[in-house]
C-alpha cells in the first residue's frame, strides 16, 4: 500500500506545485491521476520516487517513509517502484528480451555485463513475463523494429521483472492509437490485480481512465479536487 501524507512541493521559482496532497492507494488498485496541464501530476509522480524532492509531507510505501531515506536506502527502495513511460525508454539496438532484462542491471552497466550470466530464476521469470505481455513470438526482435504497442509491452515486462510493489505509469498511451491504448490499459489493469500492485497512472485521456481505473483522482492547482469512482466523475470537476 502507498500512503501519501500532506505532500507539498514548492519549486525554487516559487511555484507551489503540490499543496498538501493526501492519498492512499491500496494493493491491487489502479488509480488514474487526471487534471489540466500544470495541475501537479508529474510533480506528484516524481515526488513519490524522489526524482523531485518534496518540500514537506511523507510518502509511505508499505512500512517505509521514502522521504526519509538516504541515497543508498533510496536506491534500494526504488527497486520496489516500477516505472513505465510514455516514450517507452527502450534501448533501440537491443532485442525484446535484452530490454526486459536491462532493468535488472541499469542502462549503463548492462553493456558491460551482458555476458554475465543471469540467474536461471531471473531468465525463467523474464520468459514468463514475455509470454504474459503477449510477446512470446518476439524475444529476439530488435526494439527499433517493434510497433508502439509492442514497445509498451516490453516496457511493462521490464518494469514487472523487478517485482515491484508499486507501479508509476506516466502517460502510457499518449503515443498509441485508441485500440492499442485500450489493450495496454487492460493489460496494466489485469497485471495489477494478479500481482496485488498499487498503480498510479498519469493519464491524459479521461474516458480511457474511466474505462480502466478503479479510482480517479483529479488534481488542480496542486490540490485534489476529485477522489472517487470513475462513474461519478463529472465534466465540471
Ligand atoms: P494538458 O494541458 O496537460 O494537455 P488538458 O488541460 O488538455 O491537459 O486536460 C486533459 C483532459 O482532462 C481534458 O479532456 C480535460 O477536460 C480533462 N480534465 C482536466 N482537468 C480535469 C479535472 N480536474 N477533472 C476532470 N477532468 C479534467
Ligand atoms: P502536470 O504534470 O499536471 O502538467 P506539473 O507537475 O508538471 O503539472 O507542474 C505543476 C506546477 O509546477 C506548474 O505550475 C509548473 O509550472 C510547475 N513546475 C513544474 N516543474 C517545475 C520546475 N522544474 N521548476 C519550477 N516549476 C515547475
Amino acid at each position: 500500500m502507498l500512503r501519501i501524507d500532506s505532500l507539498s512541493k514548492r519549486y525554487p521559482t516559487g511555484d507551489m506545485a503540490l499543496k498538501g496532497v493526501t492519498l492512499e492507494v491500496p494493493d491491487g488498485q489502479v488509480m488514474a491521476l487526471i487534471g489540466p496541464s500544470g495541475a501537479g501530476k508529474s510533480t506528484l509522480i516524481r515526488c513519490i520516487n524522489r526524482l523531485v524532492e518534496p518540500t514537506s509531507g511523507s510518502v509511505w510505501l508499505n512500512r517505509v517513509d521514502l522521504t526519509r531515506l538516504n541515497t543508498r536506502e533510496l536506491r534500494q527502495a526504488r527497486r520496489k517502484i516500477g516505472m513505465i513511460f510514455q516514450e517507452y525508454a527502450l534501448v533501440e539496438r537491443l532485442t525484446v528480451m535484452e530490454n526486459i532484462l536491462s532493468g535488472q542491471l541499469g542502462y549503463v552497466n548492462f553493456w558491460q555485463s551482458w555476458f554475465r550470466k543471469f540467474p536461471q530464476a531471473t531468465l525463467d521469470e523474464a520468459f514468463r513475463l514475455l509470454d504474459r505481455v503477449g510477446l512470446s513470438d518476439f524475444p529476439d526482435k530488435r526494439a527499433d523494429a517493434l510497433s508502439g504497442g509492442q514497445r509498451q509491452r516490453v516496457g511493462i515486462a521490464r518494469a514487472l521483472l523487478q517485482n515491484p510493489e508499486l507501479l508509476l505509469v506516466d502517460e502510457p498511451t499518449a503515443s498509441l492509437d485508441p485500440k492499442t491504448s485500450r489493450q495496454i490499459m487492460r493489460l496494466i489493469n489485469e497485471l495489477a490485480a494478479e500481482r496485488g500492485l498499487s498503480v498510479i497512472i498519469n493519464i491524459h485521456d479521461v474516458p480511457l481512465a474511466q474505462m480502466f481505473a478503479q479510482r480517479i483522482v483529479g488534481l488542480r492547482f496542486g490540490e485534489v479536487v476529485y477522489d472517487g469512482p470513475p462513474n461519478r466523475l463529472t465534466p465540471s470537476v
